[in-house]
């Protein structure tokens, strides 16, 4: 099954993976909160630092974005009842507590999960470029910085970045507005729109016949080479996932105003789509900081890209790929499609992920289907993958009978029409 790592040969699970039987692997290293939040690296203070330059810059997302004026220029998201999705997910196995979902789909800028991480990076090298030339201060009002005279020292930088296309898309988008040139380096898997739209906004795409590591190679080595260059490194940049941590903390205040409670006979159990684990990561790190050992947090692969489940489950992280073990990494999934895992996440997060599973992309497809049936809400097929978490733990403890699902909607409401009509043909309803 796999030359290189011959020490798996008899291990069940990379059987499963390398035979793409979806699974869930419940995480046998996962501690309590206390004890794995002392393994990760960053504190509760690391993130509500990346909470008040957030807040700092509200006014200019506000002012440079009109879609994001309701919430006063805070890129957040709202969480829905999805009661008709939940009944019909209940016909297909058991669901105790209630279903919500977390709608990162429509999230302003660039409609997905990295309208986070991806432009909280974009921001806090803008406030240190603006810092450093000495007309700025953390007092100022941050719309100055949309000003010519800003516009013309974000513009002797660069910025590069690999992506499969959300990433480059939240990133192109924050960069070109403050002026920055922007390269993006996209796999072969990125689609068509995605480049289109970022070359509407003066972006510099570049196309790479390989997948995704490959994209961030090449973006890491063009940045290597170029001092005005920075590299945004979505493999090993705390600020992005610190960016993402955000997340988790704002979530007691937005359930409270839901009436929803989370405490050890509530736990609050939420499934987040993972692709390099950035994302994921860092809103599970924010949960856990925000929650403890009330929240659970589980990550969601397609069968056929399952690198973190892969690099944690065998503990060699992203020493090995889901190609090691004869998998394609082909996945209509789109910010899924990863073939090696983060090292760094997989390592700051192995013992408080409370669990990984995989599904199929037909799933993917007939989950889609079944919410825009079920609710009229239009998700892309990667957004999907929390969907069926829910499922794979409904066989457990009856404790789970008050539990919240949250499903972690990571994407979507940026795909043309067109686009979402051709995956909606797809799936399959039951
Ligand atoms: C990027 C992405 C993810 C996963 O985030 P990672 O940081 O790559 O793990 C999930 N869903 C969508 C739609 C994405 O674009």
């Amino acid at each position: 099954m796999t030359d290189k790592f011959p020490a798996l040969n008899n291990n069940k699970i990379v059987q499963q993976l390398s035979t793409k039987t979806p699974l869930f692997w419940p995480n046998p290293h996962c501690l309590p909160a206390s004890e794995g939040l002392t393994r990760v690296g960053f504190t509760l203070t690391d993130v509500q630092d990346a909470a008040e330059r957030l807040q700092r810059f509200a006014p200019l997302i506000a002012e440079a974005f009109p879609e994001s004026r309701a919430r006063g220029g805070i890129i957040e998201s709202e969480i829905v009842d999805i009661p008709a999705m939940q009944h019909a997910l209940a016909q297909q196995g058991p669901l105790h507590g209630k279903l919500w979902l977390k709608k990162d789909s429509h999230l302003p800028i660039s409609g997905s999960i990295k309208a986070r991480g991806g432009i909280y990076e974009v921001l806090m090298l803008a406030e240190k470029l603006a810092l450093a030339s000495g007309e700025f201060s953390e007092q100022d009002d941050y719309r100055q910085l949309l000003t010519p005279y800003f516009r013309q020292l974000f513009g002797r930088y660069k910025i590069a970045v690999g992506s499969t296309g959300n990433l480059g898309l939240s990133i192109g988008i924050m960069g070109a507005t403050l002026g920055f040139q922007v390269i993006v380096h996209m796999s072969s898997d990125a689609r068509e729109w995605k480049k289109q739209r970022l070359r509407d906004h003066q972006v510099t795409v570049i196309e790479h016949q390989n997948d995704y590591s490959v994209a961030v190679e090449q973006g890491r080595q063009t940045a290597a080479n170029d001092p005005h260059c920075f590299f945004i490194d979505d493999e090993h940049s705390s600020t992005l996932f610190l960016g993402y941590a955000v997340a988790g903390l704002r979530l007691p205040a937005q359930l409270a105003e839901l009436g929803i409670s989370v405490d050890p006979q509530h736990p609050l159990c939420v499934y987040l789509p993972c692709g390099v684990g950035g994302g994921p990561g860092g809103v599970a790190f924010g949960l856990k900081l925000a929650f403890g050992d009330a929240v659970r947090c589980y990550f969601a692969e397609p069968t056929h890209s399952p690198c973190m489940l892969l690099g944690l489950s065998t503990g060699y992280h992203e020493a090995i790929s889901v190609q090691d073990i004869g998998l394609d990494n082909h996945t209509i999934a789109d910010g899924l499609a990863v073939g090696r895992a983060s090292g760094f996440v997989g390592r700051a997060m192995a013992s408080l992920i409370d669990g990984c599973y995989t599904l199929s992309d037909q799933r993917l497809s007939d989950l889609q289907l079944l919410l825009h049936h079920s609710e009229n809400i239009q998700l892309e097929p990667s957004a999907l993958a929390g969907m069926q978490g829910p499922l794979w733990i409904g066989n457990e403890a009856s404790r789970l009978s008050h539990a919240t699902h949250l499903v972690w909607a990571t994407g979507g409401s940026m795909v043309p029409q067109a686009e979402m009509q051709r995956y909606l043909e797809m799936g399959n309803l039951p």
